[in-house]
């Protein structure tokens, strides 16, 4: 079920960690934005989409995460991009033969069973500094960082005043660093600075997991976020509904992400004799 959330912005949320992909109409068709998990839900979509009389002309992955990269036959051939270090990403982690069987040790076996790894990561990269994503369609900045993941991109549908975060800003999950960087903290904190930049044209908030969000909420939610990270680096406990024994998502899982940040944080420290 597609439920539009701004004029020609319309959203599709799994049941898989309520999670959003997002469809821009353009002038010739459809671009398609971190499309799905289950095949099937794909294959639903991709019926709408028809039932309404749109293709896929575009698609793009915010960022190189599992369950940001899959696709379906169903949804057509159009150019899926990514930003360069995304699509840099995924090469090189489809370069090790046994791509699949560590991608599926991260995923919950019955989610596994339902998804299809045909079209998996067919990112192209775009060149490094590109505004826009190239298409013909309501224009569509391209906000790279490197928060959560390599080559991060939030998209800014400027005349729609959509902000398609990816998995930045969410209401359900608390900021995931992207432990590997050398400096998380700090590329966090540097990331919600750029979105801060952005809030003016915002209207509509849509994240990679949760609940869309009014004008109102990108500020909420970018200093909510903040909070979380600053609490990360100074070792406190950050008083966060999310991680809360009033949150109503992840109970059973995302107090152990968020323990486990700490701990990943805490080593390093050790290691480096510098904070964070
Ligand atoms: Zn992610």
């Amino acid at each position: 079920m597609l439920r539009q959330v701004a004029e020609g912005v319309l959203i599709h949320q799994s049941e898989f960690c309520q999670s959003n992909a997002v469809v821009v109409h353009g002038r010739a068709g459809v671009m398609l934005i971190d499309p799905g998990i289950h095949g099937s839900e794909m294959a639903c979509l991709a019926n709408d989409l028809s039932e309404s009389g749109q293709t896929v002309v575009t698609g793009f992955s915010t960022h190189p995460h599992w369950d940001h990269l899959l696709w379906h036959t169903k949804l057509g051939a159009a150019p899926r991009y990514g930003t360069a270090r995304c699509a840099a990403t995924i090469r090189d982690r489809l370069s090790d033969p046994h791509w699949k069987d560590s991608i599926a040790g991260m995923i919950p076996p019955d989610i596994a069973e339902q998804i299809s790894w045909d079209l998996f990561g067919l990112i192209t990269g775009l060149p490094a500094e590109t505004a826009r994503i190239p298409w013909d369609g309501p224009q569509a900045r391209i906000i790279e960082h490197q928060a959560h993941a390599p080559g991060h991109a939030a998209l800014l549908i400027e005349e729609r005043g959509v902000l398609v975060a990816g998995d930045m800003l969410s209401d359900a999950l608390i900021p995931m660093l992207n432990l590997n960087a050398a400096d998380p903290i700090e590329d966090y904190l540097a990331a919600l600075r750029l979105l801060e930049g952005a809030a003016g044209d915002v209207d509509v908030l849509v994240p990679g997991h949760g609940s869309i969000g009014g004008a109102d909420q990108v500020r909420a939610r970018i200093d909510q976020d903040r909070a979380y990270v600053q609490a990360l680096r100074d070792a406190g406990v950050p008083g966060d509904p999310r991680v809360g024994p009033s949150a109503t998502f992840g109970k059973d899982w995302l107090p152990g992400v968020h323990e486990g940040q700490l701990q990943r944080l805490a080593r390093r420290s050790e290691r480096d004799g510098t904070p964070g």
